[in-house]
Order: structure tokens, then C-alpha cells, then sequence
């Protein structure tokens, strides 16, 4: 009998690369160019936020116990020019939004609620502390603003600049290196020989690479001969991540493997139980994380959704690296295949009972104009049968 070799499934390769996908070091960057980037350490509030207690409206503060009634205007607050002057019993100061509720107030009368006649005002009632924003209320300084381990969106950005974070920490971005071979392969924007194609896949990984924050190396396209890839892969094996395409399976031509080898990587693991994509190789030499698309333009988008995006994002000290899937319901029914669990080029429609996904058309590997109209790869568990229209499943939002 022969021994077939047990391929890892998705969840046990991911754990293998996970397992050597440690953080790097940390650096200070500018806010103002912190968008996207991973914050290293908690960001603390330096300052109370507001500062003071701030009026909410434009309009008149008060003592609380003065409304309903008719009262005399002693004074101006504008936003960053307070009023010095303490408010009295009768009193009333013009106030605008932002500015600071001078001392002697508690509340403050919206602008269209009062009417002023010569210098008499008269307000209608306001309950003590209306309009008007306690010092601290959104955070108390020296409280945690942002946490560790969280990528910085517009919110995390406004959140810090708003505490007066002017430089935060955040993880280094990891150098990712991508190299294609192939003897067929063009660059678009020249002519195409007999037997060859355009090479899509250095770009279609930069594109990936760029949204999960790496920053991008492309060394090209080389042809597949020995020297001139040991060379090429010599030269990517100097990032912090090598990506190759094509050249991992077992055709003769296929040649990144043993160059990987004899560069001194060592192979985790080759080929997971996953289509498209299963000639995957993961190798490791020093601290570099090398990863071995298949080429099939489909294979590399989908290896790279499920274990280089996860590394890339790991190595920035992402909380939760993913992949992340959503919960959704097929649209129509999918043949299962017995071996592998499947990715399965999908386009999403949200509906009133949650997201249904449409698979494609054309679910071949080298079908990347197909897999254009998608949105969502669904994962289709390996097993019998079929999954029947309705079948509630798990994707991924590309
Ligand atoms: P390979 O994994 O090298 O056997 O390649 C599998 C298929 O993908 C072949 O049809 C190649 O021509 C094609 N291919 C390989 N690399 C690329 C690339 N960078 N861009 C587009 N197609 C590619
Ligand atoms: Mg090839």
C-alpha cells in the first residue's frame, strides 16, 4: 500500500505561519502619517478632553436656578477667547459653541430660546449642566485612548490628534519582496512572443500588499533557469517577507523549491489540502518569512487572502491577523470537492437577511477575468455532496 501523504488543512497551515509571524519593532511616526499603520503600545489621553467645561450651543450661560426669567447679559465667551469674569446671580454671558462655560454657570440657554430687548435677556428654563460639556466627559487624562495592536482609521487618527498625540508608536512596516518567474511571462505594455502571456501577478500582489500595509519590493520577473533564480530569490531573501510566483509544483520547470533549499531556507510546509492553490510552499530563513504562490493568477490571490495577508498583518502586531470571514448564505447550490476546502470566487448582494453570496461563473484557476466580477471568496468545507441553495457559509470580502 502506498502512504499518501496528509496534506494540512487551511486552519493548520495558517497556524504554522502565524506561529512564525512575531511582531517587529516598533518606531515613532508622525500622526499625520499614522493612518493605516499599527499602534505598538496603548496611546494615553495627555490632557483632559474637553480641557474645560465647554458650551455645546451657541447662546447664553447661566445659573440654572435663574430660569425661566429675565436676566442682564455682563459678558462675552468665545470659542479659544474665555471670559474672565465670574458669573453673578441675575447674570448672563454670550456664549458659542466650544467655548468655555465661564465660572458661576451651570447650563447654558440656547440662542433660539431667550430674547434679548435692550439689555434685558429673557430666558426660558434650562435644567443645571444642559448645553453644556463637562471637562473629561470623553476621556479623563492619562485613560487609554487606543490599544495596542490596533490598525489606525480615521476615528483612532481623530482620537489621537484630538489628545495632542503628535507622534505615536507604531510597528515598522515589513519590507515584502515579490519576485514571478516564469520563461512566459511579459510585463503589460509589451509585445507578446509565441507562448506568452502577461505577468499579472507581481501586480496583483502589490495591490494586496499596499492594503495590508507592507511596504512593497517588486524585483520582477524572472526566467525559469537556475542560476538566474537562485539569484533573484538570493536577492528578496534580504526583506522582512519573499513572495514568488509560480515554479512550485512538480513540473521540471518548477524550480523555486530547491533554490529556496539550497539559499538555506527551510520548508514548513509544501501543498495544503485548499483549491485553488494547493502547491503553496512556506519556507523560512533567519527571520524571513518566504511564501511560494502557485502561479495561476486565482491560486496566488487566493494564498495570499489566506496566509500572507494574516503574516503581513501579524508581523505589524495586528490583535486579530485573521483571515476574518463573515457569515452569509448561498444564493445557488455548490458541488463540494472531497479533498480540499475550496475558495470559491463569489459576488456578494446584501439583503434583509444578511449577506447572499452569487458564486461565479468560470471557477478555474487561471480564470483571473472571471474572478474580476467577485467580491467575496466563499468557503466551501471539503466533504460530500453538495451544499443546496440557502446553505449558510463563511466568506471572505477581497
Ligand atoms: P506555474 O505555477 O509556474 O506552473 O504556473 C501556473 C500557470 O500560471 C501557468 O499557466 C503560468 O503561465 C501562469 N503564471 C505563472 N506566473 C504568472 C504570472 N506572474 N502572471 C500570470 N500568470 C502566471
Ligand atoms: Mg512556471
Amino acid at each position: 500500500m502506498v502512504a499518501v501523504a496528509r496534506l494540512p488543512g487551511i486552519d493548520e497551515a495558517l497556524a504554522l505561519v502565524l506561529e512564525r509571524a512575531r511582531p517587529l519593532e516598533a518606531e515613532a511616526v508622525p500622526i499625520s502619517e499614522a493612518a493605516g499603520r499599527f499602534l505598538a503600545e496603548d496611546a494615553h489621553a495627555a490632557c483632559d478632553l474637553p480641557p474645560f467645561p465647554s458650551s455645546a450651543m451657541d447662546g447664553y450661560a447661566v445659573r440654572a436656578a435663574d430660569t425661566p426669567g429675565r436676566l442682564v447679559v455682563v459678558g462675552h465667551s468665545a470659542a479659544g477667547r474665555p471670559e474672565a469674569r465670574v458669573l453673578g446671580a441675575g447674570e448672563a454671558i454670550a456664549i458659542s459653541t466650544g467655548a468655555v462655560v465661564p465660572a458661576g454657570a451651570d447650563a447654558v440657554v440656547p440662542v433660539e430660546r431667550t430674547n434679548l430687548v435692550g439689555a434685558a435677556l429673557d430666558v426660558e428654563a434650562v435644567g443645571e449642566g444642559d448645553n453644556s460639556r463637562a471637562r473629561g466627559g470623553d476621556v479623563r487624562a492619562g485613560d487609554a485612548v487606543v490599544l495596542a495592536g490596533t490598525r489606525l482609521g480615521a476615528p483612532q487618527i481623530g482620537a489621537l490628534a484630538a489628545v495632542g498625540a503628535a507622534v505615536v508608536r507604531c510597528r515598522r512596516r515589513p519590507r515584502v519582496a515579490v519576485l514571478a518567474t516564469g520563461t512566459e511571462l511579459r510585463a503589460p505594455g509589451e509585445e507578446l512572443g509565441p507562448g506568452e502571456i502577461y505577468e499579472s501577478n507581481t501586480l496583483l500582489l502589490h495591490a494586496q500588499l499596499t492594503s495590508a500595509g507592507a511596504d512593497v519590493v517588486v524585483l520582477g520577473a524572472v526566467a525559469d533557469d537556475e542560476h538566474a533564480t537562485r539569484v533573484a530569490l538570493e536577492s528578496g531573501l534580504a526583506a522582512d517577507v519573499l513572495i514568488t510566483s509560480g515554479g512550485v509544483s512538480v513540473g521540471t520547470h518548477d524550480l523555486v523549491r530547491a533554490a529556496l533549499a539550497e539559499l538555506g531556507a527551510e520548508e514548513v510546509f509544501w501543498r495544503v489540502a485548499v483549491r485553488p492553490g494547493k502547491p503553496i510552499a512556506f519556507a523560512l530563513r533567519d527571520a524571513t518569512l518566504v511564501f511560494g504562490l502557485p502561479g495561476n493568477p486565482v491560486s496566488a490571490l487566493v494564498g495570499f487572502e489566506l496566509f500572507v495577508r494574516p503574516a503581513v498583518l501579524a508581523l505589524q502586531g495586528a490583535r486579530d491577523p485573521g483571515p476574518v470571514y463573515r457569515p452569509g448564505r448561498l444564493a445557488s447550490p455548490l458541488r463540494r470537492n472531497d479533498e480540499r476546502d475550496e475558495l470559491v470566487r463569489a459576488s456578494s448582494r446584501g439583503e434583509p437577511g444578511g449577506m447572499t453570496l452569487e458564486p461565479l461563473l468560470g471557477q478555474e484557476s487561471h480564470m483571473i477575468v472571471r474572478a474580476a466580477a467577485a467580491d467575496a471568496l466563499v468557503l466551501v468545507p471539503r466533504g460530500p455532496g453538495e451544499l443546496p441553495a440557502g446553505a449558510a457559509v463563511k466568506y471572505l470580502p477581497i
